[in-house]
């Protein structure tokens, strides 16, 4: 049994494309880099761009949360963000394509960067697909109405093909979908928003985002502490350095090293770092990660000192297209 996750956006706020000025910069990075490698050949160029990681060549991403959870059997999909559009065009090739699809899509909240995708998502227009929306929030199926609606959206609700269901769910209940179960917790956001334990046989997925981390004790997790206990992959809001959390106490997005006290704490064995600041550039992006290693490194290194061992995390900073497998 096994769990894929695929990120189809994973920057917060709002769809953020590059400025050109932002392009010049990550082309001057990517011919420094050839040329300090030691590389003088335009024969070397292929080798060497085959051997940089996604964000080397073409940053973090610019589309918004969309989260798409498959097993053998099943597809759930978190979130309606920008990145919602690419995994529509993804799923017209299939049974989606030709109105046989049953689509499940659990919604965190309704701030715009999670809910702006949704009237490019094709499947709504063929007839025959089933579409349900799953989320805590009891004006759930108003929200979905109201994004086709004019002037906003040239189509209305009431003209989609699709057969459209809501469901509501009930506050750290477990619902089963496909051969998933999936439980909401609440999240650290200024409008509530919820995240999902995600189970499938053993594999635990647990998508944290939009969140601040206010509540960083046990105790003050207290109900919403299964979310993070014993995650294979935790998805975690690290919108910020730890000076703008700060400074932007309140505007609900966290930064990395709130989400490796948790990981530490709770044995979470991965953690994506995501909900990019809009903001922020690919370097902008990396020196974040650097401040990452540093306070992993001197997490480590405290508690050898201390005599304690700590469970092993991996932790990486997610871009647009990464894919996940949980075995
Ligand atoms: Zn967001
Ligand atoms: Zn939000």
């Amino acid at each position: 049994m096994s769990m894929k996750i695929k990120y189809w956006g994973v920057r917060g706020s709002l769809p953020a494309s590059p400025t050109p000025e932002q392009w010049a910069l990550d082309i001057r990075q990517i011919f420094n880099g050839f040329f300090k490698a030691g590389h003088r050949s335009q024969d070397h160029v292929d080798g060497y761009l085959k051997g940089l990681g996604i964000p080397q060549l073409g940053g973090f991403g610019t589309a918004t949360t969309t989260v798409e959870v498959t097993s053998e059997k099943g597809q759930l999909i978190v979130d309606g963000g920008s990145g919602i559009r690419n995994l529509s065009e993804q799923m017209m090739k299939g049974p989606a394509g030709r109105g046989q699809a049953n689509i499940h899509i659990f919604l965190t909240h309704f701030h715009w960067d999670h809910l702006i995708g949704l009237p490019f998502f094709t499947p709504h227009f063929i007839s025959g697909n089933r579409i349900t929306y799953y989320a805590v929030q009891s004006d759930l199926e108003e929200m979905v109405r109201s994004l086709f609606r004019k002037p906003n959206f040239p189509v209305s609700f009431e003209a989609l093909a699709a057969d459209i269901r809501f469901v509501l769910l009930d506050p750290r209940k477990p619902i089963l979908v496909d051969d998933f179960s999936v439980t909401p917790y609440q999240l650290d956001h200024p409008d509530p928003c919820w995240g999902f334990r995600v189970q499938h046989g053993e594999r635990v997925y647990a998508h944290c985002v939009d969140t601040e981390g206010t509540r960083v004790t046990r105790e003050h997790m207290a109900l919403d502490l299964p979310l993070y206990q014993n995650a294979d992959l935790m998805y975690f809001d690290a919108q910020y350095t730890l000076p703008e959390l700060a400074e932007k106490s309140n505007w609900g997005h966290s930064a990395a090293q709130i989400g490796l006290d948790i990981a530490f704490r709770e044995n979470i064995k991965y953690v994506l770092f995501a909900h990019h600041d809009p903001g922020a550039n690919t370097q902008q992006i990396y020196e974040l990660k650097r401040q990452t290693r540093e306070y992993f490194d001197w997490k480590i290194k405290t508690a050898q000192n201390d005599g304690v061992t700590l469970p092993l995390v991996k932790w990486r900073f997610a871009y647009e297209g990464l894919e996940i497998e949980l075995k």
